[in-house]
């Protein structure tokens, strides 16, 4: 029954019980002949119907007490079920909405949680850097890779601006060029410590299209810019390989045409010039495809239980070239391969360039002494040392002798032909199937190569 009518009609039955009770008092009064007005009858008439009416109102207040916390309690957060005793009037119908209305509120809520969390876990997993910003350029958010980028890991609490972040002025001016609606997006590339990165700034769009902040995503594009800047040295390098011998061969021919020709003594030395030339050309472009052929996506040397291949059996392949090149030079190669060397991981003509490059090295930057190849079996590798009594390397450059066209003696290589390729083809080689190079050298005493290569244990 509605509130409307429950009060009405308990107004009319008070009222009713009211005068009811008067008249009975009335009535007693008169058979008593008591002419007294009845005080007992009186209080009764008032107070009986004034505490059914105090006691049913309290149960009213009480009830919309309890939906008062009730709301509060919601908007809290907490959306516990409303219990009222009674239902059928129109605060049990309120009480019904409510509950309806909470349990939506609920929904909603879980589910913004839900995707706040999603979008948490997605900001903290991802390799590139997150900041956003509000309208006014503070910053409301930042993801871990991006705390990291401006070394500002752990450092939680107040909103701070975008400046104090980044310390980036142009990429400040950039924002607000964005967020005033000046430029549709930007890009800005700046080196912070080592790394250099790329950051790429879009406006966030209400559903009305208004701006009302912008993020920005940080790219570490360090490697790529290393690998951009290698590939330009590289290029750089390898015209300047070969511009040197032709530029040669191109001078010595056109002497000769002039009429160098005529005197035989001329004429075979600078064509002994440019067939060394030729040859050198030659030597450096087999480098290159050989480099470029490592490097090609399939074509990197792999670990295969098929490619096996004996030291003893590479070192006879090469064995002429390089005791007829120290035989020249005077100098002693000294191998020592025992008969019963187990297999090694590797193929065999891999294995042969891997000997001739180290040895025929040796050898090259060797001028009086001796060179020699020593072989250790260990558990799951073979150890190669590779030694020699020459000139020695700088420890400084110990570690850019094996970076493509590096020369610790341009003059020096070029003449005993070098290109400069040799050890870079020899570290992919053995990188390629799970091998290791060293190197160890003293100027005036020599240099000492170690090779560990993985034995293919049958
Ligand atoms: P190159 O064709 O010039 O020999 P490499 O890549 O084989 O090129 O070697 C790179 C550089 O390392 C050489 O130019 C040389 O300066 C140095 N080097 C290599 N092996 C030796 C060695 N055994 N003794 C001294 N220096 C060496």
């Amino acid at each position: 029954m509605s509130i409307k009518w429950r009060i009405t009609g308990l107004f009319l039955v008070m009222t009713g019980l009211s005068l009811l009770i008067f008249w009975v008092g009335e009535s007693v009064s008169i058979a008593s002949n008591m002419l007294r007005f009845n005080l007992g009858f009186t209080l009764l008439a008032v107070f009986l119907p004034a505490s059914v009416v105090y006691f049913s109102t309290s149960q009213l207040s009480g009830r919309m007490e309890k939906l008062y916390f009730a709301t509060q309690r919601i908007a809290r957060g907490d959306f516990e079920h409303i219990h009222l005793s009674d239902s059928t009037d129109e605060l049990g119908q309120f009480t019904t909405e409510l509950n309806n209305l909470s349990r939506h509120v609920e929904i909603i809520v879980q589910n913004g949680t839900q995707e706040a969390y999603k979008m948490e876990t997605i900001l903290a997993g991802m390799q590139e850097g997150v900041v956003a910003v509000d309208h006014v350029g503070q910053v409301v958010l930042v993801n871990a890779a991006a705390e990291n980028i401006f070394e500002r890991q752990g450092e939680k609490g107040e909103l701070i601006s975008l400046l104090e972040l980044t310390y980036d002025s142009e990429l400040e001016y950039l924002i607000r060029k964005v967020l005033s609606g000046q430029q549709l997006s930007a890009t800005r590339e700046n080196l912070i410590g080592q790394r250099t990165v790329e950051m790429q700034i879009n406006p966030i769009l209400s559903g009305q299209g208004q701006i009302n902040g912008a993020v920005i995503v940080i790219h570490d594009v360090t490697e790529l810019r290393r690998l951009e800047q290698m590939r330009t040295d590289f290029v750089a390098n390898v015209s300047h390989e070969l511009r040197t011998p032709l530029t040669s061969i191109k001078g010595f021919v056109e002497t000769l045409l002039d009429g160098a020709a005529e005197d035989p003594t001329l004429r075979d030395r600078f064509l002994k010039i440019i067939q060394a030339e030729t040859l050198r050309l030659q030597r450096l472009i087999e480098d290159l495809l050989t480099l470029a052929h490592f490097e090609g996506r399939d074509n990197h040397p792999t670990m295969s239980a098929d490619k096996v291949s004996y030291v003893q059996k590479a070192y006879e392949t090469i064995k002429p070239v390089i005791q007829s090149f120290a035989q020249t030079k005077g100098i002693i190669v000294e191998v020592d391969l025992p008969e019963t060397l187990p297999p090694l991981l590797i193929g065999e003509n891999l294995l042969s360039q891997l000997l001739l490059n180290l040895l025929e090295n040796a050898v090259k930057y060797t001028t009086e002494g001796r060179v020699w190849l020593k072989v250790q079996v260990r558990q799951e590798t073979m150890h190669l040392e590779f030694g020699d009594t020459g000139c020695g390397i700088p420890q400084e450059m110990l570690p850019r002798i094996f970076e493509r066209f590096y020369r610790v003696d341009k003059a020096r290589s070029r003449e005993q032909g070098g290109t400069g390729l040799g050890l870079s083809i020899v570290k992919h080689m053995l990188e390629g199937v799970g091998g290791k190079i060293s190197v160890t050298s003293q100027i005036g005493v020599g240099t000492i190569f170690v090779c560990d290569l993985p034995r293919a244990l049958l």
